[in-house]
């Protein structure tokens, strides 16, 4: 499924709920503002099912936090059923994870990204709060585990060695996410370049691959592999291959736009949509 740019859309990134455990002062909430009434399992179902008639073959379920609804492993169970669905992965917190992993992986999540944003508790998500989360999720065979750390200006920048230890000791992939402008206050203040993080990793990695989904590197190193994940630059939005739905049941193009939700199930309403994504930066 092609859209306006000639990209193959084939991910879709679910939002389950806006509510959230959690509250990080940098975040995103997925681009939602004003959720209305989160979706059934039966409503979120019957929305992937048009979207595998359309191409789409990988999904990431979002939140919030995904893991606070009562009913995630009947969503995730009725998506897995859905035939062409290749994957389902999960962003989470952690916080919940220790006692529903091993569910988790039953019913049909293949892998997960658990945020961890430093090694004190400077910020709520932390190598604390993640470390039950964490091995849960490698007992119950979940592949590959990702971290993902949004580096802050003076908050956690000077983590960033720490935490690819941290990554190496416990075989996961370490995501370095710099930040997205949602508080220009915030922004001004925390925005953190991985610009030279990227040169040093350059240098170090015996093997560098750039993947398709928004052109990410990924630079291996000696046990140890870190994803750079760079929003509006090098290509992110141009090689964007996602299409979201939100916790309310609308379609969302793109993070960054608040103007193109499109609220409707039906083939036609979802191709409109595909034609409006966006190229948010320049390049
Ligand atoms: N509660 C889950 C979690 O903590 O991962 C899922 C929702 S969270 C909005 C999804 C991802 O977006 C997390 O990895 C988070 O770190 C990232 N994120 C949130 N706000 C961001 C921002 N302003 N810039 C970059 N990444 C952000």
């Amino acid at each position: 499924m092609k859209d306006k740019y000639g990209r193959d859309i084939d991910h879709l990134r679910i939002s389950v709920t806006q509510m959230c455990n959690l509250s990080c002062t940098y975040c995103h909430h997925e681009g939602e503002y004003n959720p209305g009434q989160e979706q059934s399992p039966v409503e979120i179902k019957r929305f992937v099912e048009v979207f595998t008639e359309l191409g789409i073959r990988k999904i990431k379920i979002t939140g919030g936090e995904p893991l606070i609804r009562e009913d995630i492993l009947e969503i995730i169970r009725s998506i897995s059923s859905i035939k062409n669905i290749e994957e389902i992965s999960m962003t989470t917190n952690g916080t919940l994870l220790e006692g529903l992993a091993v569910d988790l992986k039953r019913v049909g999540l293949s892998r997960i990204n658990i945020g961890c944003d430093s090694l004190t508790s400077i910020l709520p998500k932390n190598t604390e709060t993640v470390g039950k989360g964490l091995t849960a999720a490698h007992n119950a065979g979940l592949n590959p585990i990702k971290i993902n750390m949004v580096v802050l200006k003076g908050i956690n920048d000077g983590d960033i060695e720490r935490m690819i230890g941290f990554a190496r000791e416990n075989q996961v992939v370490l995501q370095l996410i710099e930040l997205i402008n949602v508080d220009s206050d915030f922004y001004r203040r925390h925005y953190f370049s991985l610009e030279n993080v990227e040169k040093s990793l350059e240098r170090r990695a015996y093997h560098v691959r750039k993947r398709k989904m928004q052109a990410r590197r990924q630079y291996h190193l000696d046990d140890v592999i870190v994803e750079i994940v760079k929003p509006s630059k090098n290509g992110f939005c141009l090689n964007c291959l996602k299409i979201r739905l939100t916790s309310d049941g609308r379609l969302k193009p793109c993070l960054m736009k608040k103007d193109n939700l499109i609220v409707s199930k039906d083939k036609d309403s979802i191709l409109k949509a595909f034609e409006e994504r966006c190229i948010y930066a320049h390049d």
